[in-house]
């Protein structure tokens, strides 16, 4: 396929761009037009350049494709929610999805194509890492679903999540560069504070963010505050255990002095009980916090099950009481397997 041998032109950092038209004996303020094309328009191919001459969109067809992603399938949920499913230039497809509230439209976007990370109660799980994503294509997710909350909303996006598919902190340099893209005047221009990143609690990578000094909010899947438990449904955990996930989590209030978020799932005969319950409190007082309890989205095998209210209730009792900010989460999208962890479950 012609595109896969020609370079992606969003591969090119401006002064890149700049260097090509100059050595094409053409004007460096070419490549701040063309920029602005491919990023803040997000122009899909040259032609929609219309302010450049037949002939320099000619020159941009001969050395470079955009490899933008392509939204396959779109659904839509009762509640509003819709799933796409989008396609990479490889071929290969990963999932976002636009959760509308009454206050915010939120996009919740992947940063890899699968997961390595195993997490036993997890649809992505089950797909394996394929690869990364590019900074561009996650960019392209937030694009498309800016442009369907316009189009059925009549709203803005008002929030990024990066709940989708994947481990963003292992994909950490490409999403880091997608967010610089995202939240700059040259990009879409959000407020960073409005994006949320969502973690396993990869320790290393807490303490590189918090070291970058990004401006991002934070959420970590914590699920279980008790080694054994949290280990034998996230392998993750096995070497990076709780003890040092706090330490890390610390470092970045330390750092950042931004609160984090747990996210949190009650399982019937798992974590239900109020021993589980206690581990979790005692979690929250590392450092400031909120916790959010989601309901949990069955994937198929029926291996795990959501516990009852009274756990959950339970649970949120003996936070709000110990005075952690405590929400339960209803689920959005379910009908179209678009909520969290069934990404992926009917592919
Ligand atoms: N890898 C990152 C990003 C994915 S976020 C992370 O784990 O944080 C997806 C969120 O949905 C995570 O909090 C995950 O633990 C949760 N989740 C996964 N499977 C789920 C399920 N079946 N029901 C409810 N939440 C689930």
């Amino acid at each position: 396929m012609v595109t896969l041998e020609k370079r992606d032109i969003r591969k090119l950092s401006l002064q890149e761009l700049k260097d090509f038209f100059v050595a094409q004996g053409d004007k460096a303020f070419r490549a701040q037009q063309v920029y602005e094309w491919i990023w803040k328009k997000s122009a899909k191919d040259f032609d929609q350049m219309t302010n450049l001459s037949l002939a320099t969109r000619q020159i941009l067809k001969d050395n470079f494709a955009i490899n933008h992603i392509h939204v396959d399938n779109m659904q839509r949920s009762e509640d509003g929610t819709i799933k796409n499913a989008v396609k990479l230039y490889d071929g290969l497809v990963v999932e976002s999805v636009l959760i509308p509230t009454k206050d915010r439209i939120t996009a919740c976007v992947s940063s890899q194509v699968g997961c390595s990370l195993d997490c036993k109660f997890c649809a992505t799980a089950r797909l394996k890492r394929m690869r990364n994503l590019s900074p561009d294509e996650i960019y392209d997710q937030v694009v498309a679903i800016r442009q369907q909350a316009e189009l059925f909303f009549n709203r803005p996006l008002t929030n990024i999540v990066f709940m989708g598919m994947g481990e963003p902190l292992l994909n950490y340099t490409n999403v880091i560069e997608a967010i610089d893209k995202i939240t700059s005047p040259e990009g879409l221009n959000m407020a960073s504070k409005r994006i949320t990143l969502s973690t396993v609690g990869i320790t290393k990578m807490i303490r590189k963010m918090a070291d970058d000094g990004v401006k991002f909010n934070l959420a970590v899947s914590l699920h279980d505050a008790i080694n054994k438990t949290r280990s034998s449904i996230m392998p993750i955990n096995e070497t990076n255990s709780l003890e040092e996930l706090a330490d890390a989590l610390k470092y970045w209030y330390q750092k950042t002095k931004r609160r984090v978020t747990y996210e949190y799932v009650v399982w019937k005969g798992i974590n239900d009980s109020e021993e589980h319950a206690c581990a979790l409190l005692k979690f929250c007082k590392h450092i400031p916090c909120k916790v959010n309890l989601i309901e949990y989205n069955p994937i198929d095998d029926g291996e795990f099950q959501q516990a009852s209210d009274d756990a959950i209730n339970m649970y949120q009792r003996l936070l709000t009481d110990n005075g952690i900010v405590a929400r339960i989460r209803k689920s959005r999208g379910k009908d179209i397997d678009a909520a969290c962890g069934q990404l992926a479950n009917k592919q």
